[in-house]
């Protein structure tokens, strides 16, 4: 089992796929702010945490994509797998190099999008943890 995030959005304005999450993330691409908002965050950081504590990994053993939030799982999946493996002690940097590999052909917005996904994802992770040792 697998914590899937069945999520799609387009901005209303240029069309590009990107997820509105926190209160005033704007569109990577043009920069719109809408209304619309999903709790994005909560649910990355839920979704890592139960294959952490189910399989001892961050990457699940089967995902199947099928929507734009479980893409963008995908990428945090190995992110956070690697991080932990590397031994590396800088997230940001990590996550930036990390980010910097992937191929994103016309969507070179979603480097910067995801990067900010993923520290915010970080920071959440890292609370949890500081609360359950205490
Ligand atoms: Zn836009």
């Amino acid at each position: 089992m697998t914590l899937h995030i069945m999520y799609n959005h387009k901005c209303p304005k240029c069309g590009a796929y990107y997820i509105p999450y926190d209160e005033d993330v704007p569109c990577p691409n043009c920069g719109y702010v809408e209304k619309d908002r999903v709790d994005f965050i909560p649910r990355a950081v839920e979704s890592l945490k139960f294959n952490y504590e189910a399989y001892g990994s961050y990457i699940p053993f089967a995902w199947w994509i099928s929507s734009l939030g479980d893409y963008i799982m995908d990428i945090l999946f190995s992110m956070f797998q690697d991080y932990e493996d590397s031994g590396a002690e800088d997230f940001s940097k990590f996550a930036r190099e990390f980010l910097s590999k992937i191929n994103w052909r016309d969507n070179k917005y979603m480097e910067e999008h995801i990067y900010n996904i993923a520290l915010r994802v970080y920071e959440e992770l890292e609370k949890g943890k500081e609360s359950t040792t205490l």
